[in-house]
Parts: structure tokens; C-alpha cells; sequence
């Protein structure tokens, strides 16, 4: 088994800079919550300012607990303090001997204190408090706190961008080699070239053949274009750069182009190197000139510039290479010569591609006897290489959810059946009306899908639930097609339309449960009728209706009417078709209500064997 990867984790600074400000956040909150009641310090009586002779009176009548004088020249205090009265007299040196007195008189403790050098503090008020940090951070403290989470989460935001960008700066080492990326021989020659000349420029610069600056991989998601470049690098042996367009577009302006700029620097630094840029197309589409698209724009000027800039030395090069799903919306400046002007097409690979990736993701986990990748390969048509090497893991997984030691051909089934649509959940309940209402629903489809000769062999029915819906119908394809005749474009959509017929057909009532469906056949409609031209009627008459080249509401209007044609007539045929086969409809619903889930052979069992068709057999012959 394969270990499982873990997602990477975030740099130590941006933990650091999060925890900084969760606990910014505590110490600001508890701060707030404590300046709230007011420091009444129990002990701290407030201080009352009276008359000398009034204080004097105070201690020759015993009338006080203690008394002080403070001050060592000039203006004098005296503190009186008795039980929680604070009192504070005024006088001049010249009266001391008269408190001495009154102390005396009246048995009050007295003391002399020496501390207070400010002869100008106290004048005419209260005796100013000591320094108190408490004090001083119940009033500034939650300013300050406030201040420095702003500060600090500023940092953290920037610190996340910035470092994970400034991480892309250090080139890593590749190790993959093209033989981790299979099913790629109609381009290998193209790729193995551009990392023949990184590794050994020597005999290209003789002959003065100068390597591309810029090759696009374009194609489908998952086709395996950034393994292809990864790949380049490590097959050249040279350091690899790998960003994602999409860390150019920033909402801090002038941080895009900075970034292509440090980019490019650094590659130039490491040459020969590969830079890698993903989804270029977040950077790279077309310029408007919308000043809302500014600040992209100007990282593509920067981008061009560069690319412009930089003269490759034949013996230290640099190639950038670039993916996209979408090369039809690239800027064309992009695309000119001297820039991108390589393009290599990576698209889905047909069936002994898929054989070959799905060797190399079964390498090193043990595959049952039975179990032939060929025929795997068969029932993928239409997968990526990321879905094959997705179907793999999930069928390790089947595996292992069995507790057998060998992957067959049925894990591979299962694991198709959840990727397509999700995880099964028994676990939801469903009513027995309901059910039965499912399983009608899906033995339509099945049947349907059985009856309709071009359409793809069903090869599970369920009324389990799985993702969104309360039963499933999947169907695989037993060969690539890459072309659509009009007979299956209709016959998909009948059995598209089969649930709901047989809901009618069944109980006279309609459910929302087939909004999907109803969805996708009128989507696959208003393609036939629209760009591919396949409306119903004479040829001239689809023609009329579908051009792709006309527009306009008429045209629009003309093209939805003919769709919703073409799904009244498929919705007819299906209710044809069930009708008149009722009989397998009701047994196959009963039987599916007891099983649950039925599969390839049982419903084979049921229906007896398929109609056969020449595909595309010339008229009359
Ligand atoms: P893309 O960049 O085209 O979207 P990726 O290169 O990211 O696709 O592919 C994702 C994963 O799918 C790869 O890491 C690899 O595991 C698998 N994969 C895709 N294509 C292939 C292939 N041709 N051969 C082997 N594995 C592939
Ligand atoms: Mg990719
Ligand atoms: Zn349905």
C-alpha cells in the first residue's frame, strides 16, 4: 500500500503569528471586562482636603488614628487618617511645632515623612498617587491590546501569502521521472527533448538551437500536466519551480508583479531550471483593459516583460513551462512567438493509456489474479489520470473494508460506483412509499438503458442512497467513443427521461426526485439542437435550426423550441419502451426492493439479452 499523504503544514511563523493573536485576543477581552467595575481600592479612603485648624482639631481631641507629615522644606502636608477618612491639611513649616503638639494632646501616633522632594505637587490638591501599573494598564491597556492585534493579524495575513510565496522562491528537486507519468507516447518526444537540452545543452548551442522559453500544457483537468512538468525537471536533473497562477493575483497592489518579478530572478539565479506555472490562465487571460482587472493585468505586463527580457544563455537556460484548462481565453500576447509559443496538448488518454496509468498506480499493491487491469481500463472511458489514480486508492480501500488482502475486479466496480456518485448511505431511511417509488424510478432507467441498443451497458442499480440522490443507476461504457451519432444522443436522453416516464407510467403522479434528470436531458437538447445541428425533421430543416453560427433571439427561440422537441419525443419513447415491457418493469422493481442493489448479471438475468445494432452501418448496405 501507498502511504497516504498528508496535507503539508503551515509555516511555523503563520502558527505563531495566529497563536500571538488568540492570545491578543483573550488578554484584550478579560482586560475589557475587568476596567469595567472601577478600581475602588477598599483600603484607599479619598482623600479630603480641609483647613490646618480644623485637621489640628482633629488630633488634639484623639479624633484620628494616625497622623503624618510630609514634606521636607517649603510646603508642608499633613495627613490625618481616621477609620476610612483620608484628611489633608495644608501648612507652613511654622505650625509644625503646633501639630507636634496636637498629637500629643489628643495620643495620636505621628509620624515625619521625608519622601516627597516635588514642592509644587500637592499645591492646593489631593497628593499625587504613586506610579501604579495596574492602574496605568486598566486605561491604556486594552488601547495598546487592540492596537497590536490589529498588528498582529495584519502580519499573520501577510505572513501567509508571503511565506508560503517566498517558499516558492527555493527550487525543490524533482523526482518524478516520465515513468511515473504514463499514457503520454504521442508527446513524450516533445517533453523528453526540452529535458534533454536542460540536462545537456552542449550540442544544441553548437548548432545553434535555441531552446523554447515558454511551452503551454493545455487539456483537461487531471490529465497529468503538472506531473509532466515535474517530470521535465527531474528527468534534466535541474532545480524546479513550481507556482500557481493564482498566488499572482493579490488583493495588495503591485504584489503580483513583485512576485513574477522575484520569480524570475531566482530562476534565472538557479539556471538551467523549469519554472512552472499552474493555471496560468488567473494571470494569463485576456486583458480588457477594465480597471478592475488592473492589478492583473499589470502582473501579466510583468510577466511578458519578462519573458521578453530574459535571453536565454544557451548554456545556463531557463524554460518556463505554463497548464491550462483553457487555452482558447489566454491572452494572445501571451501565446506570440517568443513567449509561449510551444503548445503541447495533454488530453484524456483512450483505453491503453488508461491501461498504463492505472499500471502505474497499481504498482506495488497486490491485485487479485482475476482482476485485469484491461478490463479496468475498459469501464473508465472518459477518466483522467487523476481519476484513475483516484479509482485505485478508493478500491485499495474497498479492499481493505473487506479485510481481503488483493484488490478484484469488483472493488474496482464499487469504487467506481462511489466515485461517480458519492458514498452509499444506508443509513438513511427512507419510507416504504417512498422506496418503492425509487426503485420504479431506477428500474426505469435500467430498463431503458437495457431495451435502448446504443445506450451503455447498466452495471448497478440501487435504492440505497448516495450523495444527493435516494437510488442510483450507473451505467460504464465498454469502449472509447469519440463521437456521438443522433441515435444515442436521443437514446441517452431517453433513458435520461425513464425515471419520471416510469413514475407516470406507475403511479400517475410526478416526484421532484427526477429534477436531475430533467436537467440533463434538456441540457443534452439544447446541444443537439443547437451547436451540434441534430433537431429532429428533414436534414435541411435540423440544419435551419441548429447552425451554430447564428444568434439572436429568433435563433434562440427557434433552438428552444426544437430542444423541448426533442425531449417530448424522448419522454414518448420511454414511456413506449416501458410500457411495453411493463412486465420486466414490475419484476425488476420487486426484485430490486428485496435486494436492495442489483448488478451487471442479474439484471442480464432478468431483461435477457440485449438488442444488438450496427453503429454506424451505411444505409442499404
Ligand atoms: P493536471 O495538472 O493536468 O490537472 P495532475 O498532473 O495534477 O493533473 O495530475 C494529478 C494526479 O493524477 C497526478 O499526481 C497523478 O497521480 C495522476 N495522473 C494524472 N495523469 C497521469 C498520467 N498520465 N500518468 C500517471 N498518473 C497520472
Ligand atoms: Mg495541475
Ligand atoms: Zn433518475
Amino acid at each position: 500500500m501507498r502511504p497516504v499523504r498528508l496535507p503539508r503544514c503551515m509555516p511555523k511563523r503563520i502558527r505563531i503569528a495566529m497563536r500571538c493573536s488568540l492570545l491578543l485576543l483573550v488578554a484584550l477581552v478579560a482586560a475589557t471586562a475587568n476596567a469595567e467595575p472601577a478600581p475602588s481600592s477598599a483600603t484607599e479612603a479619598p482623600i479630603r482636603p480641609v483647613a490646618i485648624s480644623q485637621a489640628l482639631d482633629r488630633l488634639a481631641s484623639g479624633r484620628a488614628d494616625s497622623a503624618t507629615l510630609v514634606g521636607p522644606t517649603g510646603d508642608l502636608e499633613l495627613h490625618v487618617r481616621a477609620g476610612d477618612e483620608h484628611l489633608i491639611a495644608q501648612l507652613t513649616p511654622e505650625l509644625t511645632d503646633d501639630v507636634v503638639a496636637a498629637a500629643r494632646r489628643g495620643d495620636v501616633p505621628f509620624t515625619v515623612e521625608r519622601t516627597r522632594i516635588d514642592t509644587t505637587a500637592g499645591l492646593g490638591g489631593p497628593i499625587e498617587q504613586p506610579f501604579s501599573l495596574s492602574e496605568w494598564m486598566q486605561t491604556w491597556g486594552p488601547m495598546i491590546l487592540l492596537a497590536a492585534l490589529v498588528i498582529v493579524s495584519a502580519w499573520a495575513l501577510k505572513a501567509m501569502g508571503g511565506a508560503r510565496f517566498k517558499s516558492r522562491l527555493k527550487p525543490v528537486k524533482s523526482v518524478t521521472r516520465f515513468a511515473d507519468v504514463a499514457g503520454i507516447d504521442e508527446i513524450r518526444d516533445d517533453v523528453a527533448e526540452i529535458a534533454d537540452v536542460l540536462s545537456n545543452p552542449a550540442p544544441y548551442e553548437r548548432l545553434g538551437a535555441q531552446l523554447p522559453k515558454g511551452v503551454i500544457l493545455h487539456g483537461p483537468p487531471g490529465t497529468g500536466k503538472t506531473l509532466l512538468a515535474r517530470a521535465v525537471a527531474g528527468e534534466a536533473g535541474v532545480p524546479f519551480f513550481s507556482v500557481s497562477g493564482s498566488e499572482f493575483v493579490e488583493v495588495y497592489a503591485g504584489l503580483g508583479s513583485r512576485r513574477i518579478r522575484a520569480l524570475f530572478a531566482a530562476a534565472r539565479k538557479a539556471a538551467p531550471a523549469v519554472v512552472y506555472i499552474d493555471e496560468i490562465d488567473a494571470v494569463g487571460g485576456r486583458r480588457t483593459g477594465h480597471a478592475a482587472n488592473g492589478e492583473r493585468e499589470q502582473t501579466l505586463d510583468q510577466l511578458l516583460t519578462e519573458m521578453d527580457g530574459f535571453r536565454n544563455d544557451p548554456s545556463r537556460p531557463v524554460v518556463v513551462l505554463a497548464s491550462t484548462n483553457r487555452l482558447e481565453e489566454l491572452d494572445p500576447a501571451l501565446v506570440r512567438s517568443g513567449r509561449f509559443d510551444r503548445k503541447i496538448a495533454v488530453g484524456l488518454p483512450d483505453r491503453a493509456a488508461r491501461r498504463e496509468i492505472l499500471d502505474v498506480h497499481l504498482r506495488g499493491r497486490p491485485v487479485a489474479v482475476g482482476a485485469d487491469p484491461v478490463e479496468v481500463a475498459a469501464m473508465t472511458a472518459g477518466l483522467a489520470g487523476a481519476d484513475l489514480a483516484a479509482l485505485c486508492n478508493e478500491a485499495a480501500f474497498e479492499a481493505a473494508r473487506e479485510g481481503r488482502d488483493d484488490i478484484d475486479l469488483a472493488h474496482f466496480r464499487r469504487a467506481l460506483m462511489r466515485l461517480a456518485a458519492g458514498p452509499e448511505r444506508r443509513s438513511r431511511v427512507m419510507s416504504e412509499e417512498e422506496r418503492r417509488l425509487v426503485a420504479y424510478h431506477e428500474m426505469g432507467h435500467a430498463l431503458v438503458g437495457h431495451m435502448a441498443p446504443t445506450c451503455d451497458p447498466v452495471e448497478r442499480v440501487t435504492v440505497i442512497p448516495q450523495g444527493q440522490a435516494l437510488g442510483v443507476t450507473i451505467s460504464l461504457p465498454t469502449e472509447d467513443r469519440f463521437l456521438a451519432t443522433r441515435t444515442e444522443c436521443m437514446e441517452r436522453m431517453t433513458m435520461m427521461l425513464a425515471g419520471r416516464a416510469a413514475e407516470e407510467l406507475v403511479f400517475g403522479e410526478f416526484t421532484s426526485g427526477a429534477a436531475d434528470d430533467l436537467n440533463r436531458a434538456s441540457a443534452l437538447a439544447r446541444r443537439m439542437a443547437g451547436e451540434l445541428a441534430m433537431a429532429m425533421g428533414s436534414t435541411d430543416e435540423s440544419l435551419m435550426v441548429g447552425l451554430p453560427a447564428r444568434s439572436g433571439e429568433r435563433a434562440a427561440e427557434e433552438v428552444e423550441r426544437a430542444a423541448q422537441d426533442l425531449v417530448r419525443r424522448a419522454f414518448r419513447d420511454a414511456t413506449r419502451l416501458l410500457t411495453e415491457h411493463r412486465h420486466l418493469l414490475e419484476a425488476g422493481a420487486h426484485r430490486l426492493l428485496e435486494a436492495e442493489a442489483l448488478e451487471r448479471e442479474e439484471l442480464g438475468e432478468l431483461f435477457g439479452p440485449r438488442p444488438g445494432m450496427e453503429r454506424l452501418a451505411p444505409l442499404g448496405a
